[in-house]
Order: C-alpha cells, then structure tokens, then sequence
C-alpha cells in the first residue's frame, strides 16, 4: 500500500480513539448530563457481556414460528408476548386490538414449458390473487423495471406473462431496497394496465439461493387483479438465459393464494413505570408478525427481542429512569400496518407525551449509526449518544421504521439506530429467515444500544423536544 494509505489509517485510528474513548472528548461534550450517562454507559457495558436476547427470540422461532397476518399463528405469538412479557417482569401487559388482513398462500408452483422445459422456485407475493386452478400459461416477455413497462405497446403485452428482472443491490445501509422494491408493489397492476395475464418478479433480495423472496403487494382500485410471484434469484437468472436464446418462452404458473375475511388480533404493549414522570413515554417498537415462509427470526424476533431485552435491562435498574419506557409488539406490520395505526389511534391523546419513539427492524446485525429526527436544538444530545455508543451519527431525517410512521403527525422525536444490513436481504421474507441466521453476540450489541438510548432519553431532567414537521425517512 502507499504512504498515503498509511498516512489515512494513522488519522483514522486517532479519530477511533478520539470518538470511542473514555478521555476528553466525552467530557468536553455538553448534552447528556454525567450521572445519566454514566448510567446508560454501565447498561451498555453489561449488556454487551451477554443478554437474555437469543433465548427469547428462540422461544418465538421455536414455540410460534411462521405468524402473517390473520393467521392462528398470529394470535399465538400474541399470546407469547403477553405470557413473555409478564415473566420478563413488565407491568401493565395488555393486548390492544387490531383488524388484520387475512391473505392465504395456498399451493404454488411453476414451471418454463417452452423452449427447454423446467420447473423453477417462486412464491406468491403477500396480497396476490390466485390463478385458476389449472394454472396460467402464457409467453413470457422481460422488462428491466416499471418504467420500461409503461413504454411498451399494448398488443406486445397483452395475455403475456411480464418479467419484472431487477436486481437488488447488496448495501450496508440496506439503500438497494429502497431501489428495487417498487416492482413487488405496483409491477402487477402496472402491467394489468396493458392487459397482461400475470406478474413475475426477480426476488427483491441479494442472495443466490433457491429461495424466494415474498413481500407485500397492492392492486390499483381501477385495474383488473393479476397474480404476482417472485422467482428467485437463480430461477430469474434462468428464466432470462432462455428468453436470452431469442426463442419464445413459455411458461405454467400456479398460484392457490386468495384473500379471506379480515380478523381481530392485538398488538401487545408493556411498560416499565417511570419514578417521576411516568404519563411521559418512551416507545421501543418492533413487530410480531413475519410472513408465513420461514420463522421469522431477522423479521423482525430479532427486533422484539433486543427490544424487550433492553427494557427488561432498565427495569432492573435499582433507580428506575424519570419516564416510563413501553415496548410494542406490533400486530401485523408486514401486510398493512395494522398495529401500528391501531396504535396511533387508540394513544392519539397521548402522542403529545410520547417523547421518544424507536424500531429495531432490521435484522440482528451491529448497530453502526445513530440517526434522528428530533428538534435540531437537541442534536447534541445525540451527539453525545453516538460517542456513548462508538457509532456514527447519522442525519436528522430518519423515520425510524415502518411502523413508527402513524405516531409522525404528532411529532414525536424518533431515534434510530441502523444496523448492518450487509446480509439482511439475503434471508429477508423467505424461507430462509431463520435462528440459525443471528449472532448472539451481535444481539447483545442491539440490546446494549438501545438500554442505554431508552435509558438516557427516559432519564433526561430535559427532553428531546418535537420532531420537525413532517415524517422522516424510512
Ligand atoms: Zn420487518
């Protein structure tokens, strides 16, 4: 390597030192005051020694496994959290009810018929309609996104089966989702307009496994509903070396995926009582559905673990922190939000005194940044917390999560802290999204990062004032 390499790491190492140390960058700082800090730093040490974290998303992969919306299964997990809360000491355990979608798989499958016959690995997306019960076969036409769809000419279109083949980009920061996602929610209805049969979609994901991956969709009201499946990563590669050939390519899908009757299931809430103020409230959110094919251990048992965890941590605090810190289990997120706007409904006289919210979904990889949205008088506070934690700062227009989205017109501040999503969406939504896929030890991380972030924010003398107008990003 040249000099100058080695010229960056020494600066690099010194700016580590600077930034993570116990030395005067910590003490120079003036937002948290030292006896809050010193406690949210003595959280984090011991939580990074080892948690309870892993046992309890075990306990929901294990006992409950696979829980979509309006499923049996998603009552069951309800039943977990509150039978887990309890025992994990929180007070105040409670479902709150919501009304859930309630969209069946059903059997699936596909096969290419023509020219080199072959069958191929696919799931429905969450919200599609099934196909006839002997399937829809049709010539298969390729487009590179939703907008090269839009240009076609109907009658190229028309009876065909439209292949959406966009490839997600693997990212840190999970940012090639953002990117690619659009085609699993409108690319059916975008070529319903122009008279297509049915959708395939490249996997959203960045994995090369036989492995699907599903995800929600939706219909335009006006538009004729034609099923939707994603192939997965090699069957797309597939799919598009035989239309590469120049050969018409046929293909056989068979979708049993319908929608039922909507269901009545629960969010479940929990508190640790604040000593001082506890109306005033620190929200820590994850969810408890997952979608339907693999035990929803990243999405999102991970995020209710270091969620529950963390809180647990605080309420064995001898000194419990000035306001109450809840946890949310939120019902349904996956196919709707459903808990989270039954949340906002139900606490919308409450939100003024919500004064922190935080979602921990996205996976169980380390925690490298601390973003928020947050009165921008208050950004030195956060400052302070990044160092505390020996993470970036991130900006100050984050969202936080999904379903933190309902509680933005109340202005309630959000803290967020993104974790490494290098592999998220390699397991993401498929049956692959297993336990064997977290690292305990990167677990205890997330935990150690937020009891001292919900400790902090729920022990200031002040607080972190509104959110700026408007919602941040997800
Ligand atoms: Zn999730």
């Amino acid at each position: 390597m040249s000099r100058i390499s080695g010229v960056r790491l020494t600066v690099a190492a010194f700016l580590a030192l600077v930034s993570t140390g116990a030395g005067w960058a910590q003490t120079a700082s003036s937002g948290l005051p030292s006896d809050v800090r010193a406690t949210a730093s003595s959280l984090y040490k011991q939580a990074l020694a080892g948690t309870k974290a892993f046992d309890i998303v075990r306990s929901l992969t294990v006992e409950v496994g696979p829980r979509p919306a309006g499923s049996k299964a998603h009552d069951a997990a309800v039943a977990w959290g509150l039978r887990t809360m309890k025992e994990l000491g929180f007070s105040n355990v409670r479902a709150e009810k919501a009304t859930l979608p309630h969209w069946e798989r059903g059997a699936e499958s596909g096969e290419i018929l023509a020219p080199w016959p072959q069958p191929v690995h696919l799931a429905a997306l969450g919200g599609s309609v099934g196909t006839p019960g002997d399937g829809i076969e049709a010539q298969v036409i390729e487009v590179p996104s939703l907008d090269a769809v839009d240009k076609l000419d109907p009658a190229q279109v028309k009876g065909k089966i439209v292949f959406y083949n966009v490839r997600m980009e693997r990212a840190k920061d999970g940012s090639g989702y953002g990117r690619a996602v659009p085609v699993r929610g409108a690319g059916a209805s975008r070529a319903a307009k122009l008279g297509a049969a049915a959708v395939l979609i490249r996997s959203i994901g960045t994995d090369n496994n036989r492995t699907p991956h599903t995800g929600a969709m939706r219909y335009q009201d006006d538009i004729e509903k034609i099923p939707a499946a994603a192939l997965s990563n090699p069957d797309a590669d597939l799919l598009a070396a035989q239309i590469a050939s120049g050969k018409p390519v046929t293909f056989r899908l068979k979708l049993g995926a319908r929608a039922l009757p909507e269901v009545e299931s629960a969010s479940v809430v929990g508190d640790i009582p604040g000593r001082e103020k506890p109306e005033e409230i620190v929200l820590l959110g994850c969810h408890l559905d997952s979608w339907d094919l693999g035990t929803g251990a990243i999405d999102d048992g991970a995020g209710c673990a270091i969620m529950m965890e963390a809180a647990r941590r605080i309420g064995q605090l001898p000194r419990k922190p000035r306001r109450t810190v809840r946890v949310v289990l939120f019902a349904n997120e996956e196919f709707g939000l459903s808990g989270a706007r039954a949340y906002a409904e139900a606490h919308k006289d409450e939100l003024a005194r919500h004064v922190m919210a935080g979602e921990s979904d996205f996976g169980s990889g380390r925690v490298w940044r601390i973003a928020s949205h947050v009165d921008p008088a208050k950004l030195p506070l956060v400052a302070d917390l990044a160092k505390l934690l020996g993470v970036e700062q991130g900006d100050n227009e984050n969202g936080g999560g999904a379903d933190l989205g309902p509680m933005a017109p109340a202005r309630v501040p959000v803290l967020a802290l993104a974790q490494d999503g290098t592999y998220y969406f390699d397991y993401h939504h498929t049956a692959n999204d297993t336990l064997d896929k977290i690292d305990p030890k990167d677990l205890d991380q997330n935990v150690a990062s937020w009891a001292a972030v919900a400790y902090a924010v729920a022990d200031l003398p002040g607080d972190l004032g509104r959110a700026p107008e408007g919602q941040g990003r997800e």
